[in-house]
């Protein structure tokens, strides 16, 4: 039986075989397309090749790609784990032809692959082909159909509708039919049993009847209209799921069942002490046996083997959990998976993080990232789950208390939004409410619950959203980017758009050629100038999107096909430039200092700061960021000359030693920036030499997430300001003391004297208290057997609450004792009365303090015998004093 590995590596072996280059896989996570934050397919990473904007060459490649399918038009997350074939991350197999071969090419080598090679049953495997569409006056893809002939009997020929068999890159762009290959993986046995073909179930959602591999032949190209036209290059894309293959190719009935899986279900068993029943072994056991809560434990450890792969994969990439975008799609990954494990496998305690070893070990070699960061991804992963655990636990409490209501009002249902709040607040989906309630015998009001919710989607709706018009294009062509050459440049508008954003209306412009350097890779976009020669437009900020310069308008030029400059504001520039440059110069002193394990996780650099997020797992001593600071500015002062290689091939990169990031994706050619010992792959705008820099100093240090430091620092001009706001912070602060030499020796003197003054004063007034509290208990007046204590005076609060524990202690018999007292303005009251008028003569200090201190605009409360309350007005304190004698009625 040949292993995943061995199947991978055949996938490969086969296609290069077939003059394919083999590429790696591009990150899972996507950082700079808006419109997409995961590769859901392996094609995502040519998608400009496909639309004509990159080289095509080499034409034949093929590789296997990390994609997750939990967000936009490809969401499967619901499914995962209820069903045996679904991933939110899974492997995709593909082979692309651009502009070289075509179907029957793609359609041969499919063949080849899983029947001559693999040696996959013929008998099982059943193809689909485009039926046509007269409305979009397309043809049955009867060319396809005549490939497949070559292989397949006719009756393993299936016609597909447009939804299935006809692909399209999005509303407009390149879009062509295709052919899937589908696999009945059904027993002899079920076979026998069902009484239908495999033909009757493809793509019928029978599980063991499914689609493996997708062919896409791209041919035409749909235009904003809607119509068809015929695509310059013809394009083959085909997507196989890599662990349905290894299932079919290891007999199995569930890709759970094969080598990707089972040594994660081994380990999750260990741990739980649970079983997990394989398809074989639920078939094989009597009706009884099989229970229900079997087939929960089933679903919950396929949930967190599942998530387990997406969530470690992401943070390799560089996607930590959080709350916003992408990290908030991993986030809610995870906790499914602390949903299922809490409450079906019983994980009180953070489990997913304890399964990492095991899918390092058995993924490590084919994704070194994973090995790379196994430490910073199990860090996130338990502080996610203990968070979330804690969350769980405060929710279900909650959860607790709202039924206790239900029960006591003899009501059956929990309204909707309470359910809403609890999803809201506390991540409880309306199935995790659902569940609880029915173990209790409640229900849950699902119709209101999804009004909350579709009330909620409408107000993150409204505050998103953003309207694009369509391009209007001025001039066909593509941007050139000359930016790492000029700052001022001659271009025409291609052309441009209006973009609306919560109200704000401003224009995108696309240059011929621009020296604008688009926002990426941490640093931001360049600002400046268009100028015609009748009129200066300016820029105010400038993006990237599909490889291209976007240059941000407020308004567009009145002739918009002029001739213009493109001029970049250079000053703020540089700045970035310097702050870009330091930024690989405090990469290189922080792996020096700290160790090999620093790693970049994110960073910002704009004209005035600079921020940079690495890997790091405690606090950086004061020690060790000195040492970096003299590291950095020891390397300006060295004056280290820009060494720029622009088109430098990777594996050349590589022996320079040149730092590539996780998660970053780059061509075959990179560029490689280089200052003295610093050396990294880069996009970004450098300073010419480091001494450009001027000066280096870290403002802050700071954790930003488990296992991630951040440093801010500031460099050059910015250095200055910091340094003559120190001066004068320093000036004035000697000032106050005479401008004494010893500066220090003189505070510290201050200090020392001030302390033991207030340990005096202190002592004063201990015995101050004492001995008001003599006085005023020997004055007490006696009022019908009580006696009656009362006082205004100026002391502090603490003091008064002091005087009249004194004052309890030296009166005999039944007490009431109220205190006025203020301290610079402030009034406060104080009441204190002996148990037996708390018992006997039902009196409550809180409740009279409360109604008395209304006569000071204040408030407070208290306990029965004593209480304190603070207010606004001091003149109001012998009326409030008055108020409580009265209160207490004696
Ligand atoms: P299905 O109908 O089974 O969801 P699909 O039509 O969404 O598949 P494609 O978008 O054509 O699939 O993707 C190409 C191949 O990738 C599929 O043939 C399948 O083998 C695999 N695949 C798709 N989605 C998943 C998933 N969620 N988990 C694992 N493999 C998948
Ligand atoms: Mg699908």
């Amino acid at each position: 039986m040949m292993t995943a590995k061995e199947i991978r590596d055949s996938y490969k072996k086969f296609f290069e075989s077939k003059g394919h280059a083999i590429v790696p896989s591009a990150p899972m996570v996507i950082k700079d397309d808006p419109t997409l934050m995961f590769t859901n397919a392996g094609m995502n990473q040519w998608k400009d090749i496909i639309l004509g904007t990159r080289d095509p060459e080499p034409r034949r490649r093929a590789d296997t790609q990390k994609c997750l399918r939990v967000s936009g038009k490809h969401n499967d997350l619901e499914e995962v784990g209820h069903d045996t074939y679904h991933h939110t991350m899974f492997e995709m197999l593909g082979n692309w032809s651009f502009g070289d071969y075509f179907k029957e090419g793609a359609i041969d080598m499919a063949w080849e692959y899983l029947v001559d090679v693999l040696k996959l049953n013929p008998e099982d495997l059943y193809v689909t082909v485009f039926e046509g569409d007269p409305k979009e006056g397309l043809e049955r893809d009867d060319e396809a159909a005549g490939y497949w002939l070559k292989h397949v009997p006719a009756d393993h020929i299936i016609n597909g509708n447009k939804h299935d068999n006809f692909w399209e890159m999005g509303d407009t762009g390149p879009c062509g039919p295709c052919s899937e290959i589908h696999v009945d993986s059904r027993t002899p046995e079920q076979k026998a049993a069902s009484g239908k073909s495999g033909r009757e179930l493809v793509n019928q959602d029978d599980p063991q009847v499914i689609e493996i591999w997708n062919l896409v032949f791209m041919q035409y190209n749909r235009k904003a209209d809607g119509s068809l036209e015929k695509l310059s290059m013809n394009v083959i894309d085909t997507g196989m799921g890599f662990e349905r293959l290894v299932r079919m190719m290891q007999g199995k009935h569930s890709n759970y069942d094969t080598d990707v899986f089972q040594p994660i279900i081994k380990a999750e068993q260990q741990i739980t002490g649970l079983k997990y029943t394989t398809f074989e072994e639920e078939a094989s056991m009597s009706s009884e046996t099989s229970s229900s809560s079997q087939e929960q434990i089933n679903v919950a450890m396929r949930v967190c083997a599942d998530h387990l792969r997406a969530v470690a994969f992401s943070i390799a990439d560089g996607q930590l959990p959080s709350n916003a975008k992408a990290g908030y799609v991993i986030r809610r990954i995870l906790r499914r998976a602390v949903r299922y494990a809490y409450t079906f496998l019983g994980q009180k305690e953070a489990f997913l993080y304890k399964l990492l070893p095991t899918l390092v070990e058995e993924m490590g070699d084919a994704f070194p990232e994973l090995k790379a960061q196994q430490q910073l991804i199990a860090k996130v992963m338990k502080e996610e789950e203990d968070s979330f655990l804690r969350t769980l636990d405060k929710g279900i409490s909650l959860l607790d208390k709202a039924m206790e209501q239900l029960k006591a009002e003899g009501k059956k249902e929990l309204d909707g939004e309470q359910a809403f709040r609890m999803f809201d607040t506390y991540g409880f989906p309306l199935d995790l409410t659902e569940l609880i309630c029915r173990e209790n015998g409640f229900t849950v009001n699902e119709e209101q619950f999804n009004a909350e919710m579709q009330k909620q989607k409408e107000r993150a709706r409204n505050a998103a959203a953003v309207e694009n018009s369509d391009w209007v294009e001025l001039k066909a062509g593509e941007q050139q980017f000359v930016g790492y050459d000029y700052s001022e440049y001659e271009c025409e508008i291609l052309r441009y758009r209006k973009v609306t954003q919560k109200k704000n209306e401003f224009y995108e412009i696309v240059l011929s050629a621009t020296p604008f350097y688009g926002e990426m890779g941490g640093q931001v976009g360049d600002q400046g100038v268009l100028v015609s020669e009748n009129e200066t437009i300016e820029v105010i900020d400038s993006k990237r999107e599909n490889g291209q310069t976007v240059h941000i308008v407020k308004q567009l030029p009145k002739e918009p096909a002029a001739q213009f400059m493109a001029c970049v504001d250079t000053d703020k520039r540089d700045a970035s430039a310097a702050n870009h440059t330091a930024t690989h110069l405090l990469d290189y002193a922080l792996k020096q200092v700290l160790g090999d394990h620093v790693e970049q996780k994110g960073s910002f650099v704009s004209p005035d700061t600079l921020r940079f997020d690495f890997s790091h797992f405690e606090k950086v001593s004061d020690e060790q960021l000195r040492e970096v600071e003299r590291m950095v500015n020891d390397m300006i002062r060295q004056d280290l000359p820009r060494d720029e290689h622009r088109d430098m091939p990777m594996e050349e990169a590589k022996k320079l030693g040149a730092i590539a990031l996780f998660g970053e994706k780059y061509g075959d050619k990179v560029r490689v920036m280089r200052f003295g010992p610093s050396c990294e792959l880069c996009g970004g705008i450098h300073a010419t030499s480091t001494g450009r820099i001027g000066f280096f100093k870290i403002i802050a240090e700071s954790s930003v997430a488990a296992g991630i430091r951040r440093i801010e620092a500031k460099t050059g001009k910015e250095c200055e300001e910091l340094l003559y706001q120190l001066e004068d912070t320093l000036k004035a602060v000697k000032s106050f003391f005479n401008n004494a030499k010893d500066l220090q020796g003189v505070i510290r003197k201050y200090i020392e004297e001030h302390d033991s003054m207030k340990k005096e004063i202190e002592g004063f007034q201990a015995q101050a208290v004492e001995r008001a509290a003599k006085q005023l208990a020997e004055k007490a007046r006696e009022v019908n057997g009580v006696k009656v204590v009362t006082a205004v005076l100026p002391m502090t609060p603490a003091a008064a609450k002091d005087l009249a524990f004194k004052i309890r202690t030296a009166v005999e018999g039944s007490l009431l004792c109220v205190i006025g007292s203020h301290d610079n303005q402030k009034p406060q009251l104080t009441i204190m009365l002996s148990d037996d008028m708390v018992s006997d003569h039902k009196l409550n200090a809180g409740q009279m303090v409360r109604e008395a201190a209304k006569f000071i605009q204040g408030g407070g409360g208290g306990q029965p015998h004593f209480a304190q309350a603070g207010g606004k007005n001091a003149d109001g304190l012998s009326a409030a004093v008055d108020k409580v004698i009265e209160m207490a009625n004696l």
